[in-house]
């Protein structure tokens, strides 16, 4: 059997390209088309020689629909606004949908379950085997402390980021507010500034650091009285984020629409 085509969306981007440099390098699947943003440089060069390197026989296009009918699947590390668009697109194609997009708000995510009632979607804010072990953990941790232990969650990244807290930080603390069998719109506290009052008892708090190259950095801090248990994951190298989307992409070829996550995929539920 032919292997999977798939067609990377970003390719221009950090993780855009790294994915087409692991899609090209690996076996498994084979690097079926490279979208970019219309009005994007790249539009219209080969793939390959755009990123610096040897040609690969794929050219940029800013049109993912020519893109995803010759594929299987695709794989979108874009911006909010684009990966909606391109869900209905996958979902007229019948094709896997990987999103790591992250910074969705509520509408897109809406607009997103929407297509995944045609076609398979599997969305994470991290799609690293470290952290949905950590989401794990945190939610046993959270269900095992009582709420007098304080949780916050603390991230670092790199200062290109445009969005805070991370997705990770948010599915960190949605796991914490699980693990409390509470929603965490009710627990959730910002950076704090100011006179800001002392902790709400139970609240779930978030703090972002910004700066450098920082790949990806997550602490769940559970703090008691005298003692302090602390939850860390430090990402040092892109390609475990793409990997995992790669993983991701492979896994989807047999699924039927509906929206799944990294857990279903890494079969850790
Ligand atoms: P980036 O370097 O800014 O890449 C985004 C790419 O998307 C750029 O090439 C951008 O093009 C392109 N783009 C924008 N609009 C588009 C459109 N309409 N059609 C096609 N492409 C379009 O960002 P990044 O660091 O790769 O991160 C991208 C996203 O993935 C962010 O939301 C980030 O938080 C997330 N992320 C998730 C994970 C995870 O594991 N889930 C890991 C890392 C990053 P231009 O630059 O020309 O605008």
């Amino acid at each position: 059997m032919d292997k999977p085509g798939i067609v990377v969306a970003g390719a221009s981007g950090r993780m855009g390209q790294m994915l087409i440099r692991l899609i090209t390098e690996g076996d498994q699947a084979r690097l079926a088309g490279a979208v970019d943003r219309p009005g994007s440089p790249w539009i219209g060069r080969d793939v390959g020689e755009a990123m610096g390197g040897a040609a690969l026989g794929v050219t940029v296009t800013d049109d993912p629909i020519e893109a995803i009918a010759g594929a299987q699947a695709l794989i979108d590390f874009t911006t909010p606004a684009a990966t909606v668009a391109l869900a209905e697109l996958t979902a007229q194609a019948r094709a896997v949908h990987v999103i790591g997009t992250t910074g969705l708000g509520e509408d897109d995510l809406k607009k997103i379950a929407a297509a995944a009632r045609h076609a398979p979607i599997i969305r994470a804010g991290n799609m690293s085997l470290g952290v949905n072990l950590l989401i794990g953990l945190t939610r046993k941790v959270a269900a095992a402390l009582g709420e007098d232990w304080d949780v916050e969650v603390v991230e670092a990244h790199h200062r290109h980021k445009v969005d805070a807290p991370s997705g990770t930080a948010l599915m960190l603390g949605e796991a914490a507010a699980e693990g409390r069998g509470k929603p965490l719109a009710e627990l959730r506290t910002h950076a704090r500034e100011g006179i800001t009052g002392e902790r709400v008892p139970g609240s779930i708090g978030f703090a972002a650091i910004r700066g450098g190259d920082v790949v990806g950095e997550h602490d769940v801090i559970f703090a008691g009285q005298g003692e302090r248990v602390v939850l860390r994951h430090l990402a040092t190298d892109r390609a475990i984020f793409a990997r995992g989307a790669i993983r991701a992409a492979l896994w989807g070829q047999d699924k039927g629409p509906g929206e799944y996550d990294m857990a279903d995929v890494l079969g850790l539920d």
